[in-house]
């Protein structure tokens, strides 16, 4: 970490809980101030402020109201610090099959998992340029590269914000402003719920290294697109999956 870097501020969105969780830990233990937000707080969260005081921010807000988040970043900004770097890792699935699935499900997806992170970066991208300074993260899934059955919809709002990224990031790379994406693989978390253990264990099996990613081997990856390390790195889409879909 070069000096200064501990004074930076990183917003993540869906941070109470699963890989949100484990990357506002990550980048806290790195020495970053970290904002974070979801829809409600959790004991998870309530720890993180005590554990960290001014270092950490948890706020109230729904990624799929533009409005919400628009106030949330200027929030962010007047009490907590200018924002550094952006992961827009909050995102919703529901397994169905596409002729069956609930038109409120469909949407809920698409305002959560693509029209949240346009907002979001939107929000957000104003100050980057201003300053000429900034990271944007966007974690999106292997299911935006491959195909899986009952995920088409899931699948559709990661391959869009895969695109996102790299156009966005020939748009803003002259200001310095980096946008990078983050594909896992398959993690125990809330998320997947909906698969029984033969399943996750069948997913570990084909796995090339045998097991399910942990929310920690994404968070380190989430964290190197924010060091100095990857001043030079945009536009590019990163797998975390075990070798799964090599
Ligand atoms: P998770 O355990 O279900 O956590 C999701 C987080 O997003 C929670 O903090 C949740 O908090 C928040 N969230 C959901 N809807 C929200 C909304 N409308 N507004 C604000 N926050 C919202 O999921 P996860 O597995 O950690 O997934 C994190 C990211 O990784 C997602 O983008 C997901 O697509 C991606 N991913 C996960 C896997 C996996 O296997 N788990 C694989 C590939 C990609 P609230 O419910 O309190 O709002």
């Amino acid at each position: 970490m070069s000096k200064g870097d501990e004074d930076r501020v990183v917003l993540v969105s869906g941070g109470s809980r699963g890989l949100g969780l484990s990357i506002c830990e990550s980048l806290l233990g790195r020495g970053y101030r970290v904002a974070s937000f979801s829809r409600s707080k959790t004991d998870e969260t309530d720890l993180l402020k005590k554990t960290h005081g001014d270092k950490y921010a948890f706020f109230e807000a729904d990624m799929s109201d533009k409005d919400a988040l628009q106030s949330l970043a200027l929030d962010v900004e007047k009490d907590f610090g200018t924002v550094y770097g952006l992961i827009n890792n909050a995102g919703i699935t529901n397994e169905a099959l596409l002729a069956r699935q609930d038109e409120a499900a469909i949407q809920a997806i698409i305002n959560v998992n693509v029209m949240g992170c346009i907002w979001l970066s939107r929000a957000v991208l104003r100050g980057m340029l201003r300053r000429s300074e900034g990271r944007i993260v966007n974690i999106s899934s292997i299911v935006g590269i491959r195909g899986y059955k009952g995920v088409a919809v899931y699948s559709a709002s990661k391959g869009a914000v895969d695109a996102m990224t790299r156009s966005l990031a020939r748009e803003v790379g002259p200001r310095n402003v980096t946008v990078n994406s983050l594909a896992p693989g398959y993690m125990e978390t809330e998320l997947v719920g909906h698969l029984n253990e033969r399943q996750l264990n069948s997913i570990a099996k084909k796995t090339p290294l045998q097991r399910l990613g942990r929310t920690e081997d994404v968070a380190g990856v989430a964290a190197f697109f924010l060091s100095p390390d990857a001043a030079f790195v945009t536009g590019q889409h990163l797998v975390v999956d075990g070798g799964l879909t090599c």
